[in-house]
């Protein structure tokens, strides 16, 4: 009962049925008149045909004329005769027992022929005749054989109808139901983790549609599961070395009593430095994994974004002083944005920060602004070692890193990929230009405000 392929052919049938009754109820109601007339009529004729038989026979016998026609009309024959004699001959062809009234039997006797008004007094008619000099009515009344056959053509119809109906449907339903097993089936594969699944089906219809928006669904699933694959190893691999480093000190300062004085603060700085590495991932993957969902706090205000970026040099200033970089700021005064300003402050401070960070000393780094048609472009040209171009398009993602080596100055690889989720929440633009050995330029676009 539960299955789709039983309840469509239920339905066919309960479906089929209900529109031949109500198709045929309506097609009786309105044909009913013509149906009568017609039925009429056709006494009209046999009653003819009896009479004139009559008067061509001309028998003596006339009751025994009247059983013998019996066999040639399908309608029930009552005579009443001017004495108020009635007979009825093939009553068991009897419908519906009609009431003929008295008015009719009068105008008949008085010579004019009778039709029934059908609704009010069921269909028949009468016709005069006489035999001698006796006058008598004739009247022929429905015939239940008439009706047992329309009857029983219309039931014949309908059970054709519902047993060749059925044949097909069970054929047709099959067609239907098929594609939404295959697809369940493919949907367990999914839930099993089984990502490979592709429904190969070239139907045009909303099955079809279903089918492709299904196989795209398994695409993107099983690129998400690559990417939360990749992501685990990669957060793991970032834990491991800072861990390892500083597992490796602190068991070397416990079991080495006689370690010097040296080395003992080198070890500790060590530690130091690894652990803050390790908080400062923590704090990237929390704020990377707050901006990627659709909650995090977005608190627009409008100020000076030369100011912001003037503060943030001077913020920085430690870093690129104590490696005698050269700074040079080419920056619009009153330059109005409308944008979060937290963000953006860090937006700055890690392209700046890797610029001072991959810059060696005594190098250059220019901070420019300028207007463009419908905000402000901010580009950070610095002198450092520069990105080949195949790490390029990379220097983007998540845990990218050109240099893979435990470099001590290389970071987490986390801190574009902040930068470019910021820029597009303000629905920005950034792009870096970079030449091995002679430098990098990162371009990041702001419109004025969020529209
Ligand atoms: P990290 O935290 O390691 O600096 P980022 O996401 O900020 O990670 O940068 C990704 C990688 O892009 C860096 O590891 C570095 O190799 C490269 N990179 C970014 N900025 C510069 C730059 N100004 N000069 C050279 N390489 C850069």
């Amino acid at each position: 009962m539960k299955s789709l392929y039983v309840r469509v052919v239920l339905t066919f049938f309960v479906v089929t049925v209900l529109a031949l009754l109500s198709a045929l109820l309506t097609g009786l109601k309105l044909f009913e008149t013509d149906l009568n007339d017609l039925q009429q009529s056709e006494m009209v004729t046999a009653g003819q045909n009896i009479i004139r038989l009559y008067q061509q026979a001309n028998p003596q016998d006339l009751d025994a004329f009247l059983s013998g026609t019996d066999a040639l009309v399908s309608y029930p024959v009552q005579i009443v005769a001017a004495s108020g004699e009635t007979k009825i001959y093939g009553a068991e062809k009897y419908a519906d027992p009609v009431r003929i009234s008295q008015n009719a039997i009068d105008r008949v006797l008085a010579g004019g022929r009778y039709q029934s008004v059908v609704k009010a007094e069921g269909a028949f008619v009468g016709l005069p005749f006489s035999s001698g000099d006796e006058h008598y009515a004739l009247f022929l009344l429905p015939s239940s054989k008439n009706e047992a056959m329309i009857i029983r053509l219309i039931l014949t119809f309908l059970l054709l109808t519902l047993v060749f109906g059925g044949l097909y449907i069970l054929i047709a339903a099959r067609y239907l139901v098929k594609p939404l097993k295959l697809m369940t089936q493919a949907t367990k594969r999914l839930a099993a983790r089984d990502f490979n699944v592709a429904l190969k089906m070239k139907r045009k219809d909303e099955i079809g549609t279903l089918a492709r928006s299904f196989n795209e669904m398994a695409q993107e699933l099983k690129q998400m599961e690559h990417m939360r694959q990749e992501f685990v190893s990669n957060v793991s691999h970032e834990i491991q070395s800072p861990l390892t480093s500083i597992s490796g000190f602190a068991k070397a300062l416990m079991d080495d009593k006689l370690v010097t004085e040296d080395n003992r603060d080198k070890y500790l700085a060590i530690i130091h430095k690894e652990s803050e590495r390790l908080s400062r991932l923590s704090d990237n993957l929390l704020k990377l994994a707050s901006l990627e969902s659709d909650h995090h706090p977005f608190t627009l205000a409008a100020y000076h974004l030369d100011e912001q970026l003037r503060q943030v040099v001077l913020a920085c200033e430690p870093l690129w002083s104590a490696k005698s970089i050269s700074l040079e700021l080419q920056l619009p005064s009153a330059a109005k944005i409308t944008a979060d300003p937290d963000q953006l402050n860090q937006v700055w401070m890690n392209v700046l920060g890797n610029s001072i960070k991959f810059t060696p000393n005594g190098g250059r780094i220019l901070l420019a602004m300028s207007r463009t048609t419908n905000g402000y472009a901010v580009s950070i040209t610095d002198s450092g070692k520069g990105i080949a171009p195949e790490d390029l398009p990379h220097i983007f993602e998540r845990f990218y890193k050109t240099d893979r080596s435990r470099n001590q100055i290389s970071g987490s690889g986390l801190g574009l990929a902040i930068v470019k989720k910021i820029v597009a929440l303000h629905h920005g633009s950034i792009h870096a230009v970079s030449t091995i050995g002679h430098g990098t330029t990162i371009t990041i676009q702001l419109p004025e405000k969020i529209s």
